[in-house]
């Protein structure tokens, strides 16, 4: 490792070539390519699926935030169709990969997004405006574990719930797409298999700051949970009565 300066360059290289060759496209299961180092934030290329990802590790636990680069690109990049779907890594004191999780850019909504303040200006970059990303803020079906704690969860296991949720990549739109993304993060909240509709309108309030130009919110949370229903996220026990068939 001579020629590095830092200890977090060292973990840089190192983790960018343990992904380079032990990690895989959740959604294909072929080997990643690693993008051009230079480039601004594409790390690794699927050429297969036309994906790319850009990855963030650290050392230690990942907290409640994810730093990340500039808000007002970020904020930009989310709203595109194409834009790079994400791993989060961290990684022991000894440089073990802990944990390895990918996630979709699809369930990173805006909501997540958190700007930082502005870099004073004495700082090199001064006026620059950073972002967090904010994790409980990322619904649990977008955090496809292929670490987990250690241990290597099956490779078929990771690519059915990559699959399982890809529906929300074609969305018609970024706001019908954060509907579905929403609705299913209520439902994650209610930590029940079973849950009523009256349930689910508990978090009216939340949705409605969250969609502020909508007034029929209760009208679009039953029209999400069809919607979730027929791409079998969602089952319909009886009138006002659901089961979530769960994330593998
Ligand atoms: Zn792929």
């Amino acid at each position: 490792m001579q020629g590095y300066k830092s200890k977090s360059q060292i973990a840089k290289v190192l983790t960018e070539n343990w992904m380079a060759s032990e990690s895989y496209c959740p959604s294909c299961l072929k080997q990643l390519k690693h993008a051009r180092p230079n480039a601004k934030v594409l790390d690794f290329t699927c050429y297969d699926c036309s994906y790319d990802f850009e990855l963030k590790s650290k050392k230690g636990a990942f907290g409640k935030k994810i730093n990340d680069g500039a808000y007002d690109s970020m904020l930009q990049r989310l709203a595109s169709d194409n834009s790079p779907h994400f791993f989060f890594l961290n990684y022991s004191p000894e440089y073990k990969v802990q944990n390895l999780i990918a996630v979709p850019s699809y369930f990173i909504q805006s909501s997540a997004v958190e700007k930082r303040k502005q870099l004073s200006s004495l700082a090199k970059r001064a006026g620059w405006v950073g972002c967090n990303i904010i994790t409980s803020e990322i619904a649990e079906a977008g955090k496809i574990k292929i670490i987990d704690n250690f241990s290597i969860v099956d490779r078929e296991k990771v690519r059915r719930k990559w699959l399982q949720t890809k529906f929300l990549q074609n969305s018609e739109s970024i706001e019908s797409r954060s509907w579905a993304v929403d609705v299913l993060r209520c439902i994650e909240l209610l930590k029940t298999t079973d849950f009523t509709l009256n349930q689910l309108y508990q978090f009216e309030h939340d949705l409605a700051k969250r969609h502020p130009r909508n007034n029929h919110i209760k009208d679009k949370i039953r029209q999400q949970l069809q919607f979730l229903r027929d791409k079998g996220i969602v089952e319909f026990l009886s009138p006002g009565f659901y089961r979530a068939i769960p994330t593998v």
